[in-house]
């Protein structure tokens, strides 16, 4: 109840969306009944965490942060949330986010903006800006996220706090508000790497409930447990080789993150990791992904291009936001569309309309979609000739203060150019706090890790040597 009351007491910071003590306390005491039942089935009992407001849950409102889904209330949960609560975690509510996850700033809610919990003024960077904030505030352990285009490792490194997307088809995505459905992938937010892995572990495995999920990966069995093994004999190896833990590994460097767009502030954040790792006993490379800049309007096609048919359900008939004046059926789905969204969200279904249609399909969906396949391509040739991870920034400068871009829209897609070719490609990634920048000082900044599909718990070890 003293996290709850914490929660409550933040709100300046306006991370949550929905908080119903009723609901908490009936999971706190399911988790105490599971950990009478013995601990080992529980190993989150107890552990406060909250969930990003994309994700469906029986009891909270689940708004997408949108007007659009402002009373709509879940008659089931999210796998991703029904695994977390079987695994003992207890959920303090929902949390802010971009609305349907469309934005890097946490501006884009219909609810407003998120605080930084580092300077008030600033972004806490989206869309999982809420997730971020509260676990920088120190109101939960760790919080879900989802990644579509960075919006797991944005925030977390505006945030200066870890946070790791795996593997696109690791984690479920039944009742997850989808965006990108060929992106989308969940993902947690927690202080350390080894919080991550207690919450991606239990989240992670097979659904048959989601077609893209996975059974295996790379020949393991896609369940539980997998991850956590994974992070084991990687962090046995480590310990084995003593002062140089590190030793052998490959640390591939893209010379395109290190471009013109990066602050001199990230820049040397980034520098003095990589020399940390280098001192652990890694060697450093570099690569080349030439395909770096592509991946703005690549992914600036295709996931509006998905979005515009994932959002085309909220017609004003099944569920959401209904306009109380129209005349005929069209005009009843128009009007509660204009007025249950917001203006990006509306751009992104017109971009995502206009790529696909009569006409223009083959020169800007079906192209998005070979370039995709170039960027998938490249990330293979440097990991299955040069290197075992790449790192580099996660954001091109500190966060922004609130409202700075609020005429240019443009200029936040652009600064996810260090994210995007990432989640085009599906891979596994995280941020990890590595310094702090800006005017001030003390505004946080993150080094990604990247690595090939399915060594998230390899990636986690070695975060956990620099942490
Ligand atoms: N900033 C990107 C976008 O607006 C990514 C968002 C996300 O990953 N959900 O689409």
């Amino acid at each position: 109840s003293s996290a709850l009351q914490a929660a409550q007491a933040a709100q300046s910071l306006n991370v949550f969306l929905h908080i119903d003590p009723a609901l908490t306390f009936a999971q706190a005491d399911e988790a105490d009944s599971l950990l009478a039942a013995g601990a080992k089935a529980a190993p989150l009992a107890g552990i406060p965490i909250a969930h990003k407001d994309l994700f469906v849950t029986q009891g909270w409102r689940s708004t997408a942060a949108s007007k659009m889904l402002a009373g709509y209330v879940s008659p089931f949960d999210a796998t991703v949330v029904s695994r977390l609560r079987e695994a003992g975690a207890v959920s303090l509510g929902k949390l802010n986010c971009d609305e349907f996850a469309m934005g890097s700033g946490n501006e884009n809610s219909a609810f407003g903006p998120v605080r930084n919990p580092w300077d008030h003024d600033a972004v806490p960077g989206g869309s999982s800006g809420g997730s971020a904030a509260a676990v920088a505030a120190g109101l939960v352990m760790a919080a879900t996220g989802t990644d579509t285009g960075g919006s797991v490792r944005q925030p977390a490194a505006l945030c200066g706090v870890s946070g790791i997307k795996p593997t696109y088809g690791t984690v479920s995505r039944f009742g997850m508000i989808a965006y990108g459905s060929s992106l989308d992938q969940a993902g947690p937010l927690a202080r350390h790497a080894r919080d991550l892995l207690e919450l991606l572990d239990p989240m992670s495995g097979f659904d048959p409930r989601d077609a893209t999920s996975l059974e295996t990966c790379d020949g393991q069995t896609n369940a539980p447990g997998r991850i956590r093994a994974q992070f084991q004999a990687q962090a046995e190896r480590c310990q084995q080789a003593g002062s140089q833990p590190l030793k052998g590994l490959r640390i591939g460097v893209p010379a395109e993150f290190f471009g013109p767009g990066l602050a001199p502030d990230v820049a040397s954040a980034i520098e003095a990791a990589l020399a940390s790792f280098e001192a652990m006993g890694a060697e450093r490379v570099g690569i080349s992904l030439p395909r770096t800049e592509l991946a703005i309007p690549t992914y600036y096609v295709i996931a509006p291009a998905e979005a515009s048919s994932n959002l085309s359900r909220y017609d004003g008939v099944r569920y959401g936001h209904r306009a109380a004046q129209y005349g005929d059926v069209a005009e009843m789905t128009s009007r509660s569309r204009t007025e249950g969204f917001g203006s990006e969200v509306l751009r992104r279904i017109m971009v995502g309309t206009y790529v696909l249609s009569h006409g223009y399909y083959d020169a800007y969906y079906l192209q998005a979609q070979r370039v995709r396949r170039m960027i998938v391509n490249d990330f293979q040739q440097a990991f299955a000739h040069q290197c075992d991870v790449i790192m580099g920034p996660v954001t091109p400068t500190v966060a922004k203060r609130i409202g700075e871009n609020r005429e240019d829209p443009v200029a936040d897609w652009l600064a996810d150019i260090y994210t995007l070719g990432v989640s085009l490609a599906g891979l596994p990634a995280m941020s990890l706090p590595c310094g702090f920048g800006g005017e001030s000082g003390r505004l946080p900044i993150g080094l990604q890790v990247i690595g090939n599909y399915f060594s998230e718990g390899k990636l986690l070890a070695l975060a956990d040597c620099f942490q």
